[in-house]
């Protein structure tokens, strides 16, 4: 599928889902404003900011809003406090996806967490769910997701009987030796979780650990364990 239409059906979904989605919460004090509403607001905060005689709801909206008009376009902000302060929008609908989606691409397909930091500083109104409903339907991020799922997945090894496997470790102390020892053979048994240390004194006995760690990856069953290495 083309990237356009491939976008433009992301789109499509996204906003069915937004839709459901605040059918489903009912939620009175919600971020969103639709876009009627945000002409609206920029009608009845334009009013309020000229009016000699403020109401109480003129306050209230004056503490919330404000309008920055630019190239004769007006845009609903947050109040700025100081001059230094950065212009913190208020995203109506119908530019929330665009927004979302922009953020996403510069940050490299960036992650619910840094897509907030991105987007919160420049959007005043935009929730972590409306970013959670977005990447769930970005594809890329998705298979990633379902990747690291099947990676995590660890078949875990069971064992039914005592001595039928083991794990084998070794520690090493030659910097401080105690008599002729040098290293110490960890050797546990899986099930019971019973351990059989063994001093080793040699490099020699050590590497033929090695070896046999090697062949079995750590993991070797007690049958196959060469019993010559417990009697050294
Ligand atoms: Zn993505």
């Amino acid at each position: 599928m083309a990237t356009e239409s491939r976008i433009a059906l992301m789109k499509e979904r996204f906003y069915s889902t937004l839709a459901s989605l605040r059918t489903l919460t009912n939620a009175k004090n919600t971020a969103y404003i639709e876009d009627e509403r945000y002409k609206e607001l920029i009608e009845e905060v334009s009013t309020a900011k000229i009016t000699a005689r403020k109401t109480s709801r003129d306050y209230w909206l004056l503490r919330r809003y404000d309008v920055l008009t630019i190239d004769q376009k007006s845009k609903l902000i947050f109040p700025v406090k100081d001059i230094i302060s950065t212009i913190i929008y208020y995203a109506c609908d119908s530019e929330l996806f665009d927004i979302l989606h922009e953020a996403h691409i510069q940050i490299g397909h960036g992650g619910r967490d840094r897509m907030m930091k991105v987007v919160g500083s420049h959007y005043k109104n935009i929730t972590r769910k409306d970013i959670e409903t977005y990447l769930e339907l970005c594809e890329p991020c998705q298979q990633k997701q379902k990747n690291i799922k099947k990676g995590i997945v660890v078949k875990p090894i069971i064992s039914s009987e005592c001595n039928s496997r083991c794990q084998v470790d070794l520690i090493d102390f030659q910097s401080q030796p105690d008599g002729d020892n040098k290293f110490i053979m960890v050797y546990q048994d899986h099930l019971t979780k019973f351990v059989v240390l063994k001093p080793l004194s040699t490099l020699y006995w050590t590497y033929l650990l090695y070896l046999v760690l090697l062949q079995y990856f750590s993991l070797i069953t007690a049958e196959n364990f060469p019993t010559e290495l417990l009697r050294i």
